[in-house]
């Protein structure tokens, strides 16, 4: 039983679905509203490995004419001189051809819930809500607002952020908040982007631009997400277009020549946040639910969907040894084999935001003396690239390619 079919919730549905498992996925809106144009701005930058899931899922078709394909990174701070350039060599691991692809949220969610309406392993409830939860030694029951009780072994909160499954078992929460919002839109280009991401680091926020494709008729786009902090929000939110455009062209130094809106601004405010426990009797708890980070390094979903491959693969795997899939070491197993990634990706995310926060001359020297040498150092660089792909560490059968 998954309460919350977002990107996470109803990629672990299908996966379930693939290795023969059924699932009811109840989510409290409207699939129609949230894949209306507009609704999502954001675009996600799938690793590698969270692409191969898709593959694996059968999704792959239908999403590779629509992704980006990143071929390297240059990270810089601010526009000064000094930067690496994150770019796979042939014979780079496993992995060689991109960093990874663009794809707006959008399509994702659209292939996602166009493969579930097809799936006849997957109820799907929309536009419901869980009224009660209960867990007990023979399995789960939920009942819904309107009344339907649904009966399974094992309850997955897959709710986002403000998950009240979470909250409801008592599962304490780290969190604090960056009092930053990251503002997202689109952006057309005169030059193309030759699938380079930006992150430029300003003591104020980074600021990302993310290469997506090339619109039917040959314009150039990029996603933008420029972290701002709360103080200055207000004032950025009342900017109109073409002052917005002002103000993001100064922080781009012309790396893609001019440049005009593609997309309607949004913004989120950014927060961590990271469950102590994200298992309980006949529970487990993924994706956002879990764990939700300041988006610099594009990893939230990527972490998301490494919990949905392991969850699937401890789940099959204990079944075919006949175990119920609520069962409580299959569940400690899950636990183990996530903590450590969700807490290093976290960590390190965390880490790299308040590094490239610090104002002034000499931090910003120190930092650049530290990309130098991550730029000369190819193991290094290697470290750092295999972690945008998601390739590092134990990773979930699911997820290879
Ligand atoms: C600006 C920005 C940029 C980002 N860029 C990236 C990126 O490039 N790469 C990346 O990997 N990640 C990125 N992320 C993070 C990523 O968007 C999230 O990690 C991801 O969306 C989490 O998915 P989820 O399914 O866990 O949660 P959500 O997307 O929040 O989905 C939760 C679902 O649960 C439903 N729901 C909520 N409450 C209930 C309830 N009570 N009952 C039933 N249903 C409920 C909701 O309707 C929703 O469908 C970014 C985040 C931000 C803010």
């Amino acid at each position: 039983m998954i309460l919350g079919g977002g990107l996470v919730g109803m990629t672990l549905a299908l996966a379930a679905a693939r290795a023969g498992i059924t699932s009811h996925v109840v989510d409290k809106a409207d699939p129609a509203e949230l894949t209306a144009e507009g609704v999502d701005g954001r675009a996600s930058a799938i690793s590698t490995a969270s692409w191969n899931l898709f593959v694996n899922i059968g999704l792959g078709e239908r999403l590779e004419p629509l992704g980006c394909p990143i071929d390297a990174i240059a990270v810089t701070d601010g526009l000064k001189p000094g930067r690496i350039d994150f770019r796979p060599e042939p014979g780079d691991g496993p992995t060689k051809d991109s960093l990874g692809r663009m794809y707006a949220n959008r399509d994702l969610r659209l292939a996602l819930f166009e493969a579930a309406r097809e799936e006849p392993a997957i109820a799907w409830h929309t536009r419901a809500e869980a009224v009660e939860r209960e867990r007990g030694a023979h399995g789960v029951a939920v009942t819904l607002d309107n009344g339907a009780v649904l009966r399974g072994s094992l309850l997955v909160a897959a709710e986002g952020r403000q998950s009240p499954t979470r909250d409801e078992a008592g599962f304490a929460l780290a969190r604090w908040e960056y009092n930053h919002r990251a503002f997202v839109t689109a952006l057309y280009h005169d030059r193309p982007h030759d699938n380079v991401a930006w992150e430029i680091f300003y003591p104020a926020g980074p600021f990302a631009l993310l290469p997506l494709l090339d619109t039917a008729d040959g314009r150039h786009r990029s996603a933008l997400v420029w972290t701002v902090a709360e103080k200055d929000a207000k004032g950025v939110t009342g900017l109109s277009d073409a002052a917005f455009l002002q103000e993001v062209a100064a922080r781009m130094g012309g790396v893609l020549g001019g440049i005009e809106l593609a997309a309607p601004r949004m913004s989120y405010p950014l927060r961590f946040h990271h469950a102590g426990k994200t298992i309980g009797e006949r529970l487990a708890i993924i994706g956002d639910a879990a764990h939700g980070m300041h988006p610099i390094a594009g990893q939230g979903l990527n972490l998301g969907l490494r919990d949905v491959g392991a969850l699937v693969e401890v789940l099959s795997d204990g079944m075919r040894l006949g175990l119920d899939p609520g069962d409580a070491q299959l569940l400690a197993r899950y636990e183990r084999w996530r903590s450590v990634d969700a807490f290093t990706v976290m960590f390190a995310t965390d880490s790299i935001n308040r590094l490239f926060a610090v104002p002034g001359r000499l931090p910003s020297a120190i930092r650049r003396l530290g990309m130098g040498a991550v730029q000369r150092l190819p193991a290094l660089k290697r470290f750092f690239m295999d972690e945008a792909r998601g390739v590092s560490g134990k990773v979930p059968a699911l997820l290879r390619g």
